[in-house]
C-alpha cells in the first residue's frame, strides 16, 4: 500500500492506495496537528505502508522542510525520520511542483504553468517538459515577490508580498484589518455595496492578474491552469482574468496561450505520486 498527502495550509488531506486503487481517504486541519505526527499516526493505523508521497505547501530540498509560510512544521527532516524510523520510502516536494507534474500529464503538455490560488498563491513550472527547481529547490514563489506594501507581514517575513493581495490567507488578513466579517466570500465582496468591501476584492482580482500576467511573460506556457479553492469558488474569476491580462503580459508572450481551469480534484496529491519516477 502507498500513502499520498496533500499537506497544504488549511488542509491536510491523504489518501492510501492498494494497487492504486484508492482505498480510503482522510483529512484532518493542518492547524489541529503537525504534519509528521499525523502520518505517524496513519502509518501505526495502517499497516503495510510502504511509500509515502508528499505534496507540501512550503519549500522543501533533498526531502528536508526549509521553510513553511503558512503552516507550522513539527519535524523538519521529514525523509530520514520516517525511512528510519517505519522502513517506509518517502518522497516529498513542493505542492505547485507536484500540481504541474500532474497537470502536465494531463494535458500532456511539454510548457506549462499551474498557478494555484488557496491560502496561499503558488506556482509550479514544467519548461521544455523538465520541472524548474533552481537552485536549493526554492523556485517559481511567485506568492512572496514585492508587490505592494501591506500593513501586516506574510508568512515569510516579508510586508510587500503578492500572497498578501491574492491569497484566501491574504485576504482573511485585510477582512481582519477593516474589520469587515471573516465569513464573507469574494463574491460576496465583490458585489457588496460597501466600498471598502468591493475594494478590497478589486485588489484581490488585480493582483491575481498581475500574478497570471507575470508567469505568462516569464515563462510563456502553452497552458497556464488555474487552480486551488479560491479559483473553484467562482466560475465567472477565470473568464475575468482573461479577458484583463493583456494589459498585465507582454504582448507577444499571450499568443496562443491557454488559461484553463485545472480539471483535475487534487493535483499537488496526484502529482505526489509522480515523485518517485521524475527524480
Ligand atoms: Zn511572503
Amino acid at each position: 500500500m502507498n500513502l499520498a498527502i496533500d499537506a497544504g495550509g488549511t488542509n491536510y488531506r491523504a489518501e492510501i492506495l492498494d494497487n492504486d486503487q484508492s482505498v480510503q481517504t482522510l483529512c484532518v486541519k493542518s492547524a489541529d496537528i503537525g504534519l509528521s505526527n499525523w502520518i505517524e499516526t496513519i502509518l501505526n493505523e495502517y499497516h503495510g505502508i510502504k511509500t509515502v508521497y508528499i505534496a507540501y505547501a512550503g519549500q522543501v530540498k533533498e526531502g528536508v522542510i526549509i521553510s513553511a509560510p503558512n503552516q507550522n512544521v513539527d519535524n523538519h527532516d521529514i525523509k530520514n525520520y520516517f525511512e528510519d524510523k517505519f522502513g517506509v520510502e518517502l518522497f516529498i516536494e513542493n505542492d505547485l511542483n507536484c500540481a504541474v507534474l500532474a497537470e502536465a500529464e494531463h494535458f500532456n503538455c511539454e510548457n506549462i504553468c499551474a498557478l494555484y490560488v488557496g491560502t496561499g498563491l503558488g506556482l509550479g513550472v514544467v519548461s521544455s517538459s523538465k520541472l524548474i527547481c533552481g537552485h536549493n529547490g526554492v523556485t517559481t514563489e511567485i506568492g512572496h515577490i514585492p508587490y505592494k506594501d501591506a500593513p501586516f507581514r506574510c508568512g515569510c517575513g516579508k510586508s510587500n508580498c503578492l500572497e498578501l493581495f491574492a491569497s484566501g490567507s491574504g485576504v482573511m488578513k485585510f477582512k481582519e484589518y477593516n474589520s469587515i466579517d471573516s465569513s464573507k466570500r469574494l463574491t460576496e465582496l465583490q458585489e457588496s455595496k460597501n466600498a471598502v468591501e468591493k475594494k478590497l476584492y478589486d485588489e484581490f482580482e488585480t493582483a491575481l492578474v498581475h500574478a497570471v500576467g507575470t508567469v505568462i511573460t516569464l515563462f510563456t506556457p502553452e497552458i497556464l491552469v488555474l487552480g486551488g479553492g479560491i479559483i473553484s469558488a467562482d466560475e465567472e474569476l477565470i473568464q475575468r482574468i482573461t479577458s484583463r491580462v493583456k494589459d498585465f503580459a507582454m504582448p507577444i508572450t499571450l499568443q496562443g496561450v491557454k488559461i484553463v481551469q485545472t480539471q483535475m480534484q487534487n493535483a499537488p496529491l496526484r502529482g505526489a505520486l509522480l515523485l518517485k519516477d521524475c527524480r
